[in-house]
């Protein structure tokens, strides 16, 4: 679970963040549409102390993340992100891109990291491509490759940053089809996301941000049929 307490943040004399509250139950997904520069990945970033909110809390399962002297690697372990570029080492295998942090951060033998990549890169689809560079792969297969990478710290939540974005248009579905299992396997879930029908049809619900404020948070169906605030609406009307 993920829990948003109040949570501020501003760049210089910029509110980015405007005291969000949000619950994310464990074994759920939630999904963030917003405006460009609405604070949807500023607050991704806060979930995993790539950005430090200036007051409230985060909470990952019942530790305060924002607290002082909470462990930022061990922090980051369970807390996979996904990003719209993938950040995969260019120079290294596929495996080793799978299998290097899991040695490095966790301090597991490289047969074991090997092993949990094998897995992990099967799910995602990837069987057989271990030993190709990023390179090698299509866009879709070097995100998949970035999600195995992620799966394999056993993150307790997975945060997707328009992971679909900079992808071709025939390269989105299976990267969409990945992030659906894992949702349908329990694995909770931040998507921040341009693809409406998968917020509706996957999410548990969905959260809309809008000048760093989260304005509304519903159920797909009460989101998509009957929204609330007229900012949501015009927003729907524009993406729809
Ligand atoms: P997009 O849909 O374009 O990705 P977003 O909703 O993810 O937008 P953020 O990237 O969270 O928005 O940015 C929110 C605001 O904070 C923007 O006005 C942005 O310019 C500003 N901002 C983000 N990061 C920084 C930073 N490191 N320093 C200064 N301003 C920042
Ligand atoms: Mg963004």
């Amino acid at each position: 679970a993920v829990r948003y307490e109040r949570i501020s943040k501003s760049f210089g004399a910029t509110p980015v963040l405007r005291e969000i509250e949000l619950d994310v139950p464990g074994g759920t997904t939630t999904c963030i549409v917003g405006p460009s520069g609405s604070g949807k990945s500023t607050l991704l970033r806060c979930t995993n102390l790539l950005e430090v909110p200036d007051s409230g809390r985060v909470l990952v399962g019942d530790e305060a993340i924002t607290d002082r002297g909470a462990d930022i690697d061990r922090i980051r372990s369970r807390v996979g992100m996904v990003f719209q570029r993938f950040h995969l080492f260019p120079h290294r295998t596929v495996l080793d891109n799978v299998t290097l942090a899991q040695q490095q951060v966790l301090g597991r033998s490289r047969d074991e990291a090997a092993t949990i990549a094998r897995r992990e890169l099967d799910s995602v689809g990837l069987a057989g491509l271990e030993d190709r560079r990023p390179a090698q792969l299509s866009g879709g297969q070097q995100q998949r490759v970035a999600i195995a990478r992620s799966l394999a710290m056993n993150p307790e939540v997975m945060l997707f940053d328009e992971a679909t974005s900079a992808l071709d248009p025939e390269l989105v579905k299976g990267v969409l089809g990945v992030m659906r299992e894992l949702a349908s396997r329990g694995m909770t879930m931040i998507v921040v996301t341009h693809e409406m029908r998968f917020a509706r049809e996957v999410a548990h619900q969905v959260a809309f941000l809008d000048h760093g404020r989260l304005i509304e948070t519903a159920s797909p169906e009460e989101f998509f049929d009957a929204p609330r605030s007229p900012r949501l609406r015009t927003f729907l009307e524009q993406v729809l």
